[in-house]
């Protein structure tokens, strides 16, 4: 178990008068025993993070502690971390047992008596269902059960930090789920502090002690999921987390209330956005599709009145896109309403479900947030 503190971190790749930087200026502090996502898309600058914790590029500019001591410049042997890439080198003369046996016959893990070792992998393998693969070589293994075995070959071997970078891509939802919860389950034995990278919201929501939002290298966000969730810092962040994506309306402030599409209809400012909107400021309002309810098909008094343009069964629920005022609202309903395209329904949000966000083309910021820079010191 160890913290980790990633200061100032920068890195760049190619040539000088054109460079990619893949991380610009990060910080963040992990705490003992923390699980610890970094979530982003393609390109964010995550792998390039995991690599500079454990040493496997040099970086232009920072430092990097681990347990309290500058590791920056020292080797990735002596890191004392066990790092799991997307996509895994196993023997291929070796058996799945040999495989999962030589991380922890070399180096500083060696001196394991044959039946510690051989409860280690029994305790590892029965986590990832894997036991039944013991005697086979990693030619006879679909793709996702050679990611289970290559994410074993980390897991047993006792390490200060595991890194794993997108460790169940390969595997279909099912079992993506199962592992998530294995693994969640998994960390909190061990308690061994872990920096998990994946674009997954879902698995960054369900697994994460913390999650730090990155994008073009940069933290966007730090918090627990709840935080993230609950106030997304930016639309980048809003738009990260949930399927189908949040609905982003153009609004206009009124009388203690945004109209919103043609004006015809109207959500009330929500409490923590109430200093940031003036009458007649534009703003850009965020509901979640979970987080609209259709209360019936004409109900008086409040509520957003629309009819229903497309319902399309999704697995357990169904998504209507709902025209309202001239805007078209994705809302995700259990199905057990019963309602079918071209219904009229009546939609209401709570307001504490309500995200209001400044007006403008690309990512703008949540309205009533202390300032970004201060928020990410707070967070750390
Ligand atoms: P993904 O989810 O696709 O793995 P990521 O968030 O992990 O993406 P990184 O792999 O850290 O992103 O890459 C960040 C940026 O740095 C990208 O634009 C990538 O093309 C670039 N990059 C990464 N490694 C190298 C390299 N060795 N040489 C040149 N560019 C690189």
């Amino acid at each position: 178990m160890a913290t980790v503190s990633i200061t100032n971190l920068h890195k760049s790749f190619g040539r000088t008068s054109n460079p990619i930087r893949a991380v610009d200026g990060l910080s963040v502090d992990i705490a003992n025993g923390e699980f610890f996502v970094i979530l982003g898309p393609s390109g964010a600058g995550k792998t390039t993070t995991l690599k500079s914790v454990a040493g496997l590029v040099d970086i232009d500019e920072g430092t990097i502690d681990i347990g309290g001591r500058d590791v920056t410049r020292v080797e990735p042997y002596h890191r004392n971390v066990a790092m799991a890439f997307e996509s895994y080198a196993l023997y291929p003369q070796k058996t799945v047992r040999e495989n999962l046996a030589s991380p922890l016959k070399s180096g500083r893990t060696g001196q394991y008596t044959e039946s510690q070792r051989a409860e280690r992998i029994h305790q590892v393998t029965t986590t990832l269902g894997i036991n039944h693969l013991l005697d086979r070589f990693p030619r006879e293994l679909s793709n996702g059960q050679r990611q289970r075995v290559a994410l074993g070959r980390v897991l047993v071997r006792p390490a200060d930090i595991y890194l794993l970078d997108e460790p169940l891509s390969h595997l279909d939802a099912k079992l993506r789920a199962a592992m998530r919860a294995e693994l969640k389950q998994l960390g909190a034995m061990s308690n061994t502090t872990t920096l998990y990278v994946t674009h997954d919201y879902q698995e960054a929501l369900a697994l994460g002690d913390r999650i730090a939002v990155m994008r073009k290298g940069r933290l966007v966000q730090i918090g627990t999921p709840a935080d993230i969730w609950r106030r997304p810092a930016d639309t980048f962040v809003a738009r990260a987390l949930g399927q189908p994506e949040i609905n982003l309306l153009d609004g206009v402030v009124d009388d203690g209330r945004i109209r919103l599409g043609d004006g015809s209809f109207d959500v009330p400012i929500p409490a923590d956005a109430h200093s940031d909107c003036s009458r007649g400021d534009r703003v850009r309002v965020g509901l979640r599709p979970c987080d609209i309810h259709v209360v019936g098909p004409d109900v008086d008094g409040a509520g957003i009145r629309g009819r229903v343009v497309l319902a399309e069964r999704l697995g357990r629920n169904v998504e209507l896109t709902v025209d309202a005022g001239g805007v078209q609202l994705i809302v995700l309903t259990s199905g057990r309403d019963g309602v079918t395209e071209g219904a009229t329904v009546t939609l209401t949000v709570a307001d504490s479900d309500i995200h209001v966000f400044a007006a403008g083309d690309g990512d703008t910021p949540r309205l009533g947030l202390p300032d970004r820079a201060s928020l990410l010191e707070a967070a750390q």
